[in-house]
């Protein structure tokens, strides 16, 4: 038995393993230093494919550098580019769930970081690509100058979204010092 609730990346893990197949094809919306998307790359397996993406060269070449160490590059579209273009590079409905790890590079430049415009941005164009019972999840940190603003402007969009259409999840711990990331995460329903 464990001491404590797991924490948010590790509940945001946890998630895509009860969503997730072999086979299955994700999206990482956020690189950074690429340990979601090698996660997600072994997750998927030798026929499921990630398509992930971020605004800095040094985090697509550090998520291409881990992905080779691990040898699975070849199950990844690494896209230089912002998630709120995510529309130019994937077409359909055939994405069982989608990944996004807010704030700024862990290690780079602190000023780099995600804004609500264009993370909302993206979750709108993220859901209609979603399989039915496929999943958008999302680490939320508000510990830096911006933080949370991001997080109540994200909040505000998610929880008016059709119960009909999606269930959404707040995983949050209230009861810290510090400020702890959290999780939100909302289901495609069937
Ligand atoms: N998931 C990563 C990992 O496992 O190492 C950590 C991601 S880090 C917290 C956030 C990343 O989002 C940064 O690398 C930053 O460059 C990227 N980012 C910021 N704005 C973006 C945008 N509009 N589109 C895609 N990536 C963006």
């Amino acid at each position: 038995i464990r001491n404590d609730f797991i924490q948010a990346v590790e509940f945001s893990h946890d998630l895509f393993r009860v969503h997730v197949k072999k086979g299955s094809t994700v999206i990482d919306a956020t690189a950074g230093n690429g340990h979601d998307t090698c996660f997600l790359a072994s997750l998927v397996g030798e026929k499921g494919q990630v398509y992930s993406f971020d605004i800095q060269k040094k985090a697509i070449e550090k998520t291409k550098a881990l992905l080779k160490e691990q040898n699975l590059e070849e199950r990844v579209y690494l896209i230089h580019d912002g998630h709120e273009n995510l529309d130019n590079y994937i077409k359909g409905q055939f994405i069982d769930g989608v990944i996004f790890n807010l704030g700024y590079l862990p290690g780079g430049d602190k000023k780099i970081i995600t804004t609500p415009d264009t993370t909302i941005t993206a979750l709108k164009k993220c859901l209609p690509l979603i399989k039915p019972g496929g999943i958008v999840v999302i680490v939320i940190y508000t510990g830096h100058e911006g933080g949370k603003d991001e997080e109540e402007k994200i909040i505000k969009y998610a929880e008016k979204l059709n119960y009909t259409e999606y269930n959404v999840l707040r995983y949050h711990f209230i009861n810290q010092r510090k400020t702890p990331p959290q999780v939100l995460a909302i289901k495609k329903r069937l």
